[in-house]
């Protein structure tokens, strides 16, 4: 069989923590779409290329290699053969994909990917179409949400434990930024699917997240009927 939990939401709502948690204790492959992106606005920047040469970016999109493997417990990211984990977080990196993202031909060769990954397969995918767009029929649908100044104060956090420099302003901005991008898109805009949960976590610890999304995960395999999956 193939289960698939969505996860959307705006970045910093906790949904890669989530996805990470619960993929590990169900044995769900995690299927990180932000990475997907990330990966093709990383080899643009990579070569030389401007946003306003949308031809050569859609060519990009359409040749790229991206993996997404699990080595002990750690989700790694590979781009044509080549461990990009770290470089697909940069300031460069998090200022300019939510316009490569915006580009539809991009989209839809991300989204082809996206659906191979989890062909077959038991998933948590997290994003902000999963649940409206890339896979409308999920057996469980969330939408993770959070007040913006608490999204960037934990993304802020991340970047220093990642040893990413940054300031707190600038990670506000490029939220702020990438929000506005994000829900204006012609195609995958990220917004909440009529059928979704939705879990404010701006005031919840990332277990308390965890707890309430594997309850909703619980209830809907039980009816299903499914013991183990
Ligand atoms: O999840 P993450 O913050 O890494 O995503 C980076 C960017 O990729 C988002 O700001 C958004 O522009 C884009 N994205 C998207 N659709 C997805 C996942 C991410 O457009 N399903």
């Amino acid at each position: 069989m193939s289960f698939v939990v969505g996860i959307d939401g705006p970045a910093g709502t906790g949904k890669g923590t989530v996805a990470k948690i619960i993929s590990e204790d169900f044995g769900f492959i995690n299927i990180d779409t932000g990475a997907t992106y990330r990966c093709v606005t990383l080899k643009v920047i990579e070569n030389g290329i401007s946003i306003n040469e949308p031809d050569k970016i859609i060519e990009i999109s359409k040749n790229i290699d991206i993996k997404l493997e699990n080595n002990n417990g750690k989700q790694e990211v590979y781009m044509d053969n080549k461990n990009v984990t770290r470089e697909i977080r940069t300031k460069e990196v998090s200022a300019l994909v939510s316009q490569v993202s915006a580009i539809k031909e991009v989209r839809f060769n991300m989204v082809d990917l996206q659906r191979k990954m989890a062909e077959n397969s038991n998933v948590i995918m997290e994003g902000r179409d999963i649940t409206t767009y890339v896979f409308p029929n999920a057996d469980v649908k969330i939408y993770l949400d959070a007040s913006e100044e608490e999204r960037a104060n934990r993304r802020y956090k991340e970047n220093i434990e990642k040893g990413i420099n940054s300031t707190y302003q600038e990670v506000l901005d490029n939220i702020r930024l990438r929000d506005e991008n994000d829900k204006n898109k012609e195609i995958g805009a990220l917004k909440i699917a009529d059928d979704a949960i939705v879990i404010d976590t701006t005031n919840l610890t990332i277990e308390q997240v965890v707890e309430k999304v594997k309850e909703i995960i619980e209830s809907k395999l039980k009816s299903e009927g499914v013991e183990n999956v």
